[in-house]
């Protein structure tokens, strides 16, 4: 610029110096080589209106040179902020990739250490009982031992649930499922369930209804919400389960006149281990969550604390 003060064209050099910091990707850089152009254009225009003979151009049309100068700074502006747009979303996109990699690892050994706790609590739970009928134990003594079988039981119970969690999934097959005789051997299973509290389960089919899932798991997505539904009930009350069709999906509801959850319990839903029962395992709701999006079923919750809860279960329908 400075050896061929007659030429026009270097000016075009100077505007675009700020666009060689965008092909390095830091808004730092950028920002400041935007700057220090700015200041530096403007030296130099002064520098040359005031004592340089040199540059015709610029003398002859300042006004028109400084528009074309903050004019091709703003171009470059923009240019810079759609590529740091893009680029900032392909970073997340890339991190969120590497944070999933990550959690799949550290989820495959935490299955693999739960499958190798589940063991030695076997053995140690098969041992208590043996005791338990042991007669060289005093009573109080085996009082003991059938807390300490109770507590191994709960934690077999959360190992399981876990492990039908976070197990490398294994292919399950996708059947057609009658949710009739579905509904009818859930509710029969979780009757003398009930019956503990006096809860009846009372179940209203209207028609036959189909969807596409696994059997098996479905089954284990009713009973863990009709068994929370049982849980949070009141001594004598019943628990209502009705399904039916709805358009093109499959609606179950599950009401319950129990206890109720207020709007920050019913977003807890499905955290691991989220659980107000002093015996619960807080895995339930998680594993619903996981069978109903395979399926693309739903599960929504209306609850009033004190009153109760209606469980809307929905998953598309299939024909026969
Ligand atoms: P768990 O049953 O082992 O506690 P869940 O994931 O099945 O774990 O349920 C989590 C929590 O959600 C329960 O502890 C309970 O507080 C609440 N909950 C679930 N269903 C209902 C319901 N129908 N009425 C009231 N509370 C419920
Ligand atoms: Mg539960």
């Amino acid at each position: 610029f400075f050896l061929y003060p007659e030429t026009w064209s270097t000016f075009i050099f100077l505007c675009f110096i700020p666009a060689i910091a965008i092909l390095f990707f830091d808004s730092k850089l950028f920002y400041f080589s935007l700057l220090l152009n700015s200041l530096a254009i403007v030296f130099t225009f002064i520098y040359i209106m005031l004592f340089d003979h040199g540059y015709p151009y610029i003398k002859q049309d300042l006004i028109g040179n400084v528009i074309n100068f903050i004019g091709s700074q703003v171009i470059i502006s923009f240019i810079f902020y759609l590529t740091q747009g893009r680029i900032k979303k392909q970073q997340l996109y890339y991190e969120q990739i590497q944070q999933a990699e990550r959690l799949k690892t550290t989820g495959q050994l935490a299955a693999a250490v739960a499958h190798e706790i589940r063991n030695p609590l076997t053995v140690v739970k098969g041992f208590l009982q043996l005791y338990q009928q042991d007669a060289r134990f005093s009573e109080d003594i085996k009082g003991n031992f059938t807390l300490l079988v109770d507590e191994l039981n709960t934690a077999e119970q959360v190992i399981t649930q876990f492990l039908s969690i976070a197990k490398p999934s294994k292919e399950t097959e996708i059947e057609t499922v009658n949710i009739k005789i579905i509904l009818q051997s859930v509710t029969d299973l979780l009757h003398s369930y009930g019956l503990l509290y006096d809860n009846m389960i009372e179940l209203i089919l209207v028609e036959d209804c189909y969807i596409a899932a696994n059997n098996i798991e479905f089954k284990q997505l009713l009973i863990n919400i009709i068994k929370n539904a049982i849980e949070a009930s009141k001594i004598g009350d019943s628990v209502i389960v009705s399904a039916g069709r709805n358009k093109d999906f499959i609606e179950i509801k599950v009401v319950d006149f129990g206890q109720g959850m207020s709007e920050a319990e019913i977003k807890s839903l499905g955290t691991p281990f989220y659980s107000l029962k002093s015996k619960g395992t807080g895995l339930g709701m998680m594993i619903c969550y996981n069978i109903a999006a395979k399926y693309k079923g739903t599960i929504d919750f209306e609850s009033t604390k004190g009153e109760g809860t209606t469980v809307t279960i929905r998953f598309p329908s299939k024909n026969s």
